[in-house]
């Protein structure tokens, strides 16, 4: 007897519709002669219903009053769906990260997970439950509740099917795998049969939210594959595992891009040792991540820095910025909040040089211009206006012939 761990995402339980058809799914499972822990995110739209609400009420509220409102999501999805489950007669019961018990950090809204216990779960699969297990949140050591972080499901079942040590992780989405982009703004788009964690691991944290990045690491830490496949059919997905012969050798397997982030300039500060060191730490202190970092050469001992941060945190930057001037003495802080970081991945750049050359040349080609530029290994990231992502996530899916096969390195 197997056992399977399934996740499904927002809109795979958007409606009382879709929550009986994964009903079905997850009881013909069972029927194969499966065990089954479901682990369910809150109906599409519903996370940012109550962010919203939490920011109509007051913006700056706590950080633990959000958790505790924005995980509630995920509590009337599972009760939802183990009432859908014991309407086709199967046992089912469902449990809040609370009770089961996810145990993380107290880092509200992108709390990690430090461990669980899965004895309440292996005690209702041994006495033919179907479990169904609240994604996204967990509980700290003061017992308060704690929430993963947006896309946080992926993770949240990624880390139970690692406690159970189950046999198979699916992850149901509304998409029939990871493609070689965002099949929905690229028609060219291609699934992958097979993907490695490091290169969906990139193209996570670039951008593709697909899965969440920490659902990636964790399956690579433990060696879990994750299979991510449409919850609208029976189509074989994505297998997301560890690197081996049988994978494409593209150099570049992927495109990603990001809208998330904004960026922040300051003009003029004195080029001396020191001055990064207080913005930056005035930045961190406020809990905010920095990701791009770009210093010009300096003019007459001035130079310019620019950085991104999250779109959310943008405001709170430049105030942050604002309170050190004194101390670091800029001639003017300013941003951009309409910008989209563009990236292109794969393992195959390791040994390819100019790669990072067709993609300049390619933007150029139609007139989008490159603010910020970053490269790792096995990417390459250019930040550019809001308005041009699709356009540059198509141009980029052409010039690397991401819609062919590639068998053979080349
Ligand atoms: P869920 O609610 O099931 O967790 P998400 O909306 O979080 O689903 O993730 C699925 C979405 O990820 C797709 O609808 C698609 O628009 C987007 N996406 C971005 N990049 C990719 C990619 N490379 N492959 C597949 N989907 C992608
Ligand atoms: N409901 C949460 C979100 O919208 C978690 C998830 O869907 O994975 O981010
Ligand atoms: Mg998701």
């Amino acid at each position: 007897m197997a056992l399977v761990v399934q996740k499904y995402g927002g809109t795979s339980v958007g409606s009382i519709e879709r929550i009986k058809s994964v009903a079905r799914r997850v009881v013909a499972t069972k029927n194969q002669g499966n065990q089954v822990v479901v682990v369910l995110s809150a109906m599409s739209g519903e996370t940012d219903r109550l962010i919203g609400l939490a920011n109509e009420i007051n913006a700056e509220h706590s950080p633990r009053e959000h958790d505790v409102l924005v995980a509630s999501g995920e509590q009337v999805s599972i009760s939802l769906l183990a009432m859908a489950v014991e309407s086709l007669g199967e046992k089912a019961i469902s449990f809040l990260g609370s009770q089961v018990t996810i145990k993380t950090d107290s880092d509200h809204s992108r709390a990690r997970i430090k461990d669980i216990d899965g004895s309440r779960m292996q005690d209702a699969l041994a006495a033919g439950f179907i479990v169904v297990v609240a994604g996204f949140q967990g509980v700290d050591a003061e017992g308060d509740i704690t929430t993963l972080g947006r896309g946080g499901s992926d993770t949240s079942a990624v880390a139970v099917a690692t406690a159970l040590s189950a046999d198979v992780c699916e992850i149901y989405t509304d998409v029939d795998g990871v493609y070689t982009t965002d099949p929905n703004i690229c028609s060219e788009a291609r699934k992958l049969d097979k993907i490695s964690y490091d290169e969906m691991l990139e193209l996570a944290s670039l951008g593709a939210k697909v899965l969440q990045n920490r659902s990636v690491e964790f399956a690579q830490k433990y060696g879990i594959p994750i299979h991510v496949r449409s919850s609208f059919s029976d189509t074989e997905g994505t297998i997301v595992c560890k690197e081996d012969e049988s994978m494409e050798k593209a150099i570049v397997s992927g495109v990603a891009y990001n809208k998330n982030e904004a960026k922040v300039t300051i003009c003029g500060i004195p080029d001396r040792p020191g001055i990064a060191a207080a913005i930056f730490s005035a930045i961190a202190k406020e809990g905010i991540v920095v990701d791009m970092i770009i210093q010009n050469t300096s003019a007459e001992g001035l130079t310019d820095l620019t950085f991104t941060v999250p779109k959310l945190d943008y405001d709170h930057a430049l105030s942050a910025l604002e309170k050190i001037n004194q101390e670091i003495g800029a001639r003017e802080i300013n941003g951009d909040k309409n910008i989209a970081k563009v990236s292109i991945v794969g393992i195959g750049m390791r040994t390819h040089a100019s790669v990072a050359a067709r993609m300049f040349t390619v933007l150029s080609q139609e007139n989008i211009n490159i603010m910020m530029i970053s490269t790792s290994e096995i990417k390459v990231s250019c930040v550019v206006a809001e308005k041009y992502t699709e356009l540059a996530v198509r141009v980029l899916h052409q010039e690397f012939d991401l819609a062919k096969v590639t068998t053979n390195e080349s």
